[in-house]
């Protein structure tokens, strides 16, 4: 059995529609996906529904922009009863703070001699919920200030650089009740990539699980080297943490992210079922 349980959609910074990435998720002969888009549960029906013609099960997913001690930290729910209103009215008040970022990240780069417009970045952002830095960096290829989003992220739009802007995040804490409360399950994504790494350590994990009752971790990801995932897997192993592996597929907006470059385990995946079940979420 194939799992891969971190993927994106166009419905927010991925480049296939929910259906084309169920079709992809079918040809490469994965088993299981879950549609993890930001702060949205926008392509979840979707992606479900094109799951059930295909044969492919689609677990209910979201990954949810979220701060520790002043860093970013990505929070993924799975499972979650997507009609929580608790849960979608922070995912709205989250979608709100991008909203509100996109002209202060606009007059950020005039000042530094960029001219682009919102209606430019919302011609990439198409009909996707949740607009963000990388529909901003759409514009800047397409104008041909960089090559790729990627060179985007590094010298215009990354945390520091002239482009940047901060926008509103959910405390952490408060988005592991939310995700619990929507009877889903928390697995802290990537914790390990460069901005969470700092503060995230063995001591602050423990404690997310003794106090918050965090769920998992995600270990084998395209933004941890072999050393990370080893030490990842040992400490999730201790902490009686789910240990996840996958994509965090984008399409072609990032390019080391191919589908099924990773994978979750089966032993991990029938733990996260167990703890949706036992939640009462939806699997
Ligand atoms: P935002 O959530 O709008 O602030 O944008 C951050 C998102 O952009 C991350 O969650 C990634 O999905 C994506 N991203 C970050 N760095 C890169 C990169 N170097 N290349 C492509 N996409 C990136
Ligand atoms: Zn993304
Ligand atoms: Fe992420
Ligand atoms: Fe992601």
């Amino acid at each position: 059995m194939r799992i891969d349980l971190h993927t994106h959609s166009d419905v927010s910074d991925g480049t296939d529609t929910p259906t084309a990435l169920v079709h992809k998720a079918v040809q490469v002969g994965l088993d299981v996906i879950s549609l993890t888009d930001h702060d949205t549960f926008a392509g979840i029906a979707e992606a479900q529904e094109a799951g059930r013609r295909t044969g492919l099960k689609v677990v209910s997913g979201l990954e949810m922009s979220t701060k520790f001690e002043g860093k970013s930290v990505h929070l993924l729910g799975y499972g979650c009863d997507v009609r929580n209103r608790d849960l979608t009215d922070e995912l709205a008040r989250i979608r709100a703070g991008r909203v509100e970022r996109l002209p202060r990240m606009i007059d950020n780069l005039r000042a530094a001699g960029i001219e682009i417009t919102i209606d430019e970045v919302y011609d990439h952002a198409g009909a996707a919920a949740a607009v963000g830095r990388p529909h901003v960096a759409d514009v800047l290829v397409q104008k041909g200030v960089v090559a790729n989003r990627d060179e985007a992220f590094r010298t215009w739009l990354g945390e520091g650089m002239p482009g940047y802007a901060e926008r509103y995040a959910c405390p952490l804490e408060r988005a592991i009740d939310l995700v619990h409360a929507a009877k889903g399950v928390a697995v802290i994504a990537h914790p390990w990539s460069r901005e969470s790494r700092a503060v995230l350590t063995a001591p602050v994990l423990e404690r997310l699980v003794k106090d918050y009752q965090l769920d998992g971790i995600e270990v084998d990801h395209p933004d941890h080297d072999e050393a990370t995932r080893e030490l990842l897997f040992e400490m999730g192993a201790r902490l009686g943490l789910v240990r996840t592996g996958s994509s965090d597929y984008h399409g072609h907006g990032k390019e080391n992210n191919d589908l099924a470059c990773n994978t979750t385990r089966p032993s991990a995946y029938n733990e996260l079922v167990g703890r949706i079940r036992r939640r009462g979420g939806w699997i």
